[in-house]
């Protein structure tokens, strides 16, 4: 079973550097994955409520035999419950369908900039941490204004901001501003979701010259990076496959050749535009 290091975030809690993501697979259908995912060595599992899958992650933590304490589970406010009150109730109803009474990381999901809510809503998060009911807090498809903005109005930092990050997106910059301030660097899409980028012939290349598949290259670099990350599979090998990528080390240059796919496209959305 593959062993996956820990990272340690603001709080001094550690959380894997490698977890599985469950974006786009039904409630019904998520319980055999999560347990494919459990066995394959995966411990931190990220969902959100706009997911639709929060009962069905609850049951397969049930099912799963794991402890609680063995496990890190993130979910997810989603954009239409942003506001004090309604992030307090919101946070409770993902716990109610978790079968939880704490999750190990919480994050605003988008900053919907344009509403002008996220600070009264980190404010709320602020609380759930104090309560020690979200272990930590952090935000998700957060951009350097949005964090200075929490920096200047909040008291505590985001312990991680997950963002859309792959080699045609490898966000240098932002990636840079994280580390400057101890904030975790998680990368969502973190294969380019079937973009084309692990059929590349620099992806491919290197696949062959390290007897790895395109995937693994691409986790691999990941990792070598430092950034967390959550691929998604429901496919079995895949599951297993992408958990495989402790035992091999990228030659800087491949690194590079790898970082070199840059084009600045995203399968998700900007930010800056998305307002609900
Ligand atoms: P990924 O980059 O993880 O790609 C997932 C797709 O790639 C699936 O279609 C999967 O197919 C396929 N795949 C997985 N592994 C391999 C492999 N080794 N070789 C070839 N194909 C593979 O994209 P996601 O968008 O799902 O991102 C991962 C996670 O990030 C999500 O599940 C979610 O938890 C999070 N996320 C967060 C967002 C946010 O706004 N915070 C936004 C989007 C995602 P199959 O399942 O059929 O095997």
């Amino acid at each position: 079973m593959a062993q996956v290091p820990n990272i340690t975030l603001n709080t001094g809690a550690s959380m894997p550097q490698l977890g599985y993501g469950v974006f786009q697979v039904p409630d019904n259908e998520v319980v055999e994955p999560i347990l494919t995912a459990l066995r394959a060595g995966y411990r931190k599992i990220d969902t959100a409520a706009v997911y639709g899958n929060e009962e069905g992650v609850g049951k397969a933590i049930a099912e799963s035999g794991l402890s609680r304490d063995e496990l890190f589970i993130t979910t997810k406010l989603w954009n239409d419950r942003q506001g004090y009150d309604s992030a307090l109730r919101a946070f409770d109803e993902s716990l109610d369908r978790l079968g939880l009474d704490h999750v190990d990381l919480y994050l605003i999901h988008w900053p919907l900039p344009a509403k002008e809510q996220f600070v009264d809503t980190w404010k709320a998060f602020e609380r759930l941490h104090n309560e020690g009911r979200a272990k930590a807090i952090g935000v998700s498809n957060f951009h350097v204004p949005h964090l200075r903005r929490l920096f200047e109005e909040t008291d505590v930092v985001p312990a991680l901001n997950q963002v859309e990050l792959h080699p045609n997106l490898p966000q240098a910059d932002l990636r840079a501003f994280h580390a400057e301030h101890g904030i975790a660097t998680e990368a969502w899409s973190p294969l380019g979701r079937n973009n084309g980028l692990l059929d590349s012939s620099t992806v491919t290349a290197l696949a062959e010259k390290y007897d790895k598949s395109p995937g693994q290259i691409v986790l691999r670099w990941h990792i070598q990076l430092g950034n967390v990350t959550i691929p998604k599979s429901v496919t079995p090998e895949r599951i297993e496959a992408n958990i495989d990528v402790f035992d091999f080390e990228l030659a800087e240059d491949d690194m590079q050749s790898i970082t070199g796919l840059e084009t600045g496209e995203r399968v998700g959305p900007n930010p800056e535009e998305l307002n609900g």
